[in-house]
């Protein structure tokens, strides 16, 4: 049998993080024969809930769960962690500057990366969902300086996951037979679905889903507008933010990372960038990569137009903003 593998999820006691942790105990990260033992870690005011959502997963019974830890002190959360998924982080609340929020997150990323750093497993493979998702990741790996780059990422799968959504619910076919969009840049408004290099298969073989949808106006209009805004429909609609729809995508991320991506199959992840596609090295950016040995490696070579260009160019944009204001917070 396989030893238990070690999960952080931070604000554990949050709306992802009760979606998540029951995914993760059911094997859906890790895969059906990997048992792992859960650390959850939250605040001191979400202390009780937290240990709510402890009982309910030692009454699920789990076969998998091996064990949970569940603390508001963050260096018995990050000891000897393979995976950290980080889901808490401070909201933007009505009336809070840009400026605010950055600086909370800062501060909190700051102090995570130290006891990650100091008390994670070596090769610990890191998640960051709170928003600002790219600028967290990015800060939690500069003060990581001894976690390697290429283990610090962010979540840009909901978005990519999103994106198949919406092409098989307008082609009528099965999502799982829509691949390779690309969500380029930030996890956030500006970020760029790309279907030039997307396919669904056939009958008669992969065919460019350019060519299936024939419709240039949707797919460079509201197909993109529908994905960059879909959160903002589900708290419309639900009152809540997404959060099964994130867990999810947060589970696929880690998997493919972990056990690797299908042949032929990209997905999108925000990776540090070592400038390809001319997006500035040192921002945290979503790329298209594979995955194979628990290494995540960028799609090279994918021709890009002036349209995509742009729109690449300007999510590279904001996120060099963030990290000016990060660091402005810093100071
Ligand atoms: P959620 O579980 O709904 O969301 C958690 C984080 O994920 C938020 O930053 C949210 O951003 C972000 N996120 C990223 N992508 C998505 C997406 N597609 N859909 C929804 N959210 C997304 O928040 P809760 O408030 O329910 O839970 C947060 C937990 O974190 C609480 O338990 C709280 O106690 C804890 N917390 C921890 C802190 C710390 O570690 N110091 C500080 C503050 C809170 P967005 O806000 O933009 O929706």
């Amino acid at each position: 049998a396989k030893e238990p593998m070690r999960v952080l999820v931070t604000g554990a006691a949050g709306q992802i993080g009760y979606a998540l942790v029951p995914m993760i105990a059911r094997g859906v990260m890790l895969g059906a024969d990997q048992p792992v033992i859960l650390h959850m870690l939250d605040i001191p005011p979400a202390a009780e809930a937290l240990n709510g959502v402890k009982m309910e997963l030692v009454d699920a019974a789990f076969p998998l769960l091996k064990g949970v830890v569940a603390t508001t002190d963050v260096v018995e959360a990050c000891t000897g962690v393979n995976v950290a998924v980080m889901v808490g982080g401070f909201p933007r609340k009505e009336g809070m500057e840009r400026k605010d929020v950055m600086s909370k997150n800062v501060s909190i990323y700051k102090g995570q990366a130290s006891a990650l750093e100091a008390h994670a497993a070596p090769n610990c493979k890191v998640l960051v969902v709170a928003n600002p998702a790219n600028t967290n990741a990015l800060i939690l790996k500069e003060f990581a300086p001894s976690i390697p780059e290429r283990n610090v990422t962010c979540l840009t799968r909901l978005d990519h996951n999103r994106a198949l959504g919406q092409i098989s619910e307008r082609l009528n076919v099965q999502v799982s037979d829509v691949k390779n969009v690309i969500i380029w840049g930030n996890h956030s408004s500006s970020q760029y679905p790309d279907v030039n290099h997307a396919t669904v298969k056939t009958s008669s073989g992969d065919k460019p889903v350019r060519e299936l949808v024939a419709d240039d106006e949707w797919l460079n209009g509201e197909f993109i507008t529908t994905v960059q805004q879909r959160g903002a429909a589900i708290i419309k609609a639900r009152k809540f933010s997404s959060a099964l729809s994130a867990a999810s995508s947060a589970c696929d991320h880690i998997r493919d990372w972990v056990l690797g991506t299908p042949e032929g199959t990209f997905v999108s992840m925000g990776v540090y960038s070592d400038g390809s596609y001319g997006v500035p090295a040192g921002l945290i950016y979503s790329f298209p990569v594979t995955c194979s040995g628990g290494e995540w490696k960028i799609v090279q070579g994918l021709p890009i137009d002036e349209f995509s260009r742009k729109k690449m160019d300007a999510t590279a944009q904001e996120l060099s903003e963030e990290k000016a204001l990060a660091y402005s917070c810093l100071e």
